[in-house]
Parts: structure tokens; C-alpha cells; sequence
């Protein structure tokens, strides 16, 4: 029996496997959440400059493969050896082995949440390229849902994108048919842009941001349409849980903002697993 066989034949084998190996992108899921802001803001940095016709100061490279990871307490070049994911981490007991200084749990724990999400998206789909395509969609959200936490910014160089890869996707009807997902992604877009609107009209603030409606747009563009009000309930649902316990422990001030890209995320995940299950549940009630 070859290995594809055998991962065609044990559901459980194929989703270990996806999840064992999603370590490893879940690892440079990190890179990407640390270093695409500030590859952004050093070109952002550059285009102003340009613009006010100052010279571009020659900086070295920085991008998602360069420089190589290091220490930013000591600088302490990261070896192969402690860029395992999650072990390494456990081994050096959450120190940087050149000085000591503490490393955030949050890189093993994206690592294991990525892990996680792409073991479910690997037992729920099953052998095949509606995996394949599924697994780019949650690794894409999982970053754009840590880099808005970080910097409430949702960069167009991964919503616009992955907008553009669920309408190729589903060309070939993999989620949903194309009209649905056309419709899906101007829905999409429009509703959180009117909702933006409708909220500033009457209150004089911005809740959310454009960079919200291209992700929802993004959404509606993979999952169709019929999944935008699922969407948009579960994360209103889900921010206003935590929103409101966040200011309930004073853990938050009222006046700062919350993103909302990390719970349109975890609702679209949701939605990608269970929408159907839970449209066909409200349905039912009418
Ligand atoms: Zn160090």
C-alpha cells in the first residue's frame, strides 16, 4: 500500500498528519504575523520619503525570509535546532538559550492552534483538493486574525488575495458555484461599508475598518453569500462576549477599540465548518 493510499483510506492517520505538518506553517505563520507590519511600515516609510523627495535611506533587507530569526533581547541567531515548533520551545523551557529573556508562549500556541484548525479542516474535508484549498483559507485567516490583534490593521497584501483565491476556487464550484461567490464578495463588502456608515452617521465614530470589509468580502467570496448573515452573527455574538468581559475585568478601557478581524475569523472558521448545520437549524425554526 503506498502512502497516499493509506492516508486516502485512514481519515484519522490524514488528519494527524495535516495536523503534524501544519506545525511547521504554523511556525511561519508567526514570521509573517511579526514581520509583514513592519515590512509594511518601512515601504510606507520609504514612499513618503520619496514623495517628499528626500533620498531613501539604504536599509538592509528585511522581509519574510530575511534577516534570519534572532533573539531581540541579544540578538542570538536562532539555530535550526530551537526553530522547532513547539518542542523547541518546551526544551528551552520558553528562554532564549543566548541570554535568557523570556519568549512569548504565543509562538507555540499559534503554532498549536494552526495545527489544531488545519487537523479539523483535514478530518472534516477529507482526502483531496477541498483540504488543500480549505487549508489555504485558514492559514490566511489565522494570520490576518493575530496581525489586526497586534496592530488593528488588516493588510491588503492578504485579504485581497485570498478574495481573489476564493472566487479561482470555487471556478470549480469547490465550496460553493461561482455566482454565489461573486455575490458573496460584493455582499460581503457592502454590508459591513453600510453598517460602517449607518454607525458613524449616528454615533460620529469609526467602529471597524475598511480593512474589515475586505475581509468579509474575502469570506462571502469562499463561502458564498448565504453564509454572510451566519458571519456576521456569530461575531458580533462572539466580540460582544468578549468585548463585554474584557471591560467587565477592566481589562480593556471603554474608549480604546477592539479589532474585529480576529472575531470575523473565528466566525468565518465556524462558518466553514458548521454554517450549513446552523443555517439549516434557523431554517427549521421559521
Ligand atoms: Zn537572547
Amino acid at each position: 500500500m503506498s502512502l497516499i493510499q493509506l492516508l486516502q483510506s485512514s481519515p484519522t492517520l490524514f488528519a494527524a498528519t495535516v495536523a503534524l505538518l501544519s506545525l511547521t506553517i504554523g511556525s511561519f505563520l508567526n514570521v509573517v504575523i511579526h514581520r509583514m507590519p513592519k515590512m509594511m511600515e518601512r515601504q510606507w516609510r520609504a514612499e513618503v520619503a520619496e514623495a517628499n523627495g528626500q533620498t531613501v535611506p539604504d536599509e538592509p533587507s528585511y522581509n519574510l525570509m530575511l534577516p534570519r530569526s534572532q533573539c531581540p533581547a541579544c540578538g542570538h541567531a536562532i539555530t535550526a535546532m530551537e526553530n522547532i515548533p513547539v518542542i523547541s520551545y518546551l526544551v528551552l523551557r520558553g528562554k532564549c538559550a543566548g541570554c535568557s529573556a523570556p519568549i512569548s508562549p504565543r509562538y507555540p500556541l499559534v503554532e498549536l492552534f494552526t495545527a489544531g484548525v488545519s487537523g479539523v479542516v483535514a478530518w472534516h474535508f477529507g482526502f483531496g483538493w477541498t483540504t488543500a484549498a480549505a487549508l489555504l483559507f485558514v492559514w490566511a485567516m489565522i494570520a490576518l486574525a493575530f496581525i489586526d490583534l497586534d496592530t488593528f490593521f488588516l493588510p491588503d497584501d492578504i485579504t485581497l488575495p485570498l478574495l481573489w483565491a476564493g472566487l479561482l476556487v470555487n471556478m470549480g464550484g469547490v465550496f460553493v458555484d461561482l455566482q454565489t461567490a461573486v455575490i458573496g464578495a460584493v455582499a460581503g463588502y457592502l454590508s459591513l461599508w453600510l453598517v460602517y456608515w449607518g454607525f458613524k452617521l449616528a454615533t460620529g465614530k469609526e467602529g471597524m475598518g475598511y480593512g474589515d470589509f475586505k475581509l468579509l468580502a474575502a469570506i462571502g467570496a469562499w463561502l458564498g453569500w448565504k453564509m454572510l448573515p451566519v458571519v456576521i452573527m456569530l461575531s458580533s455574538l462572539v466580540g460582544a462576549i468578549i468585548g463585554i468581559s474584557l471591560i467587565a475585568l477592566a481589562r480593556h478601557e471603554r474608549s480604546r477599540p477592539i479589532p474585529f478581524g480576529p472575531y470575523l475569523v473565528l466566525a468565518g472558521l465556524i462558518a466553514m465548518f458548521w454554517g450549513d448545520a446552523i443555517v439549516q437549524y434557523y431554517l427549521r425554526q421559521l
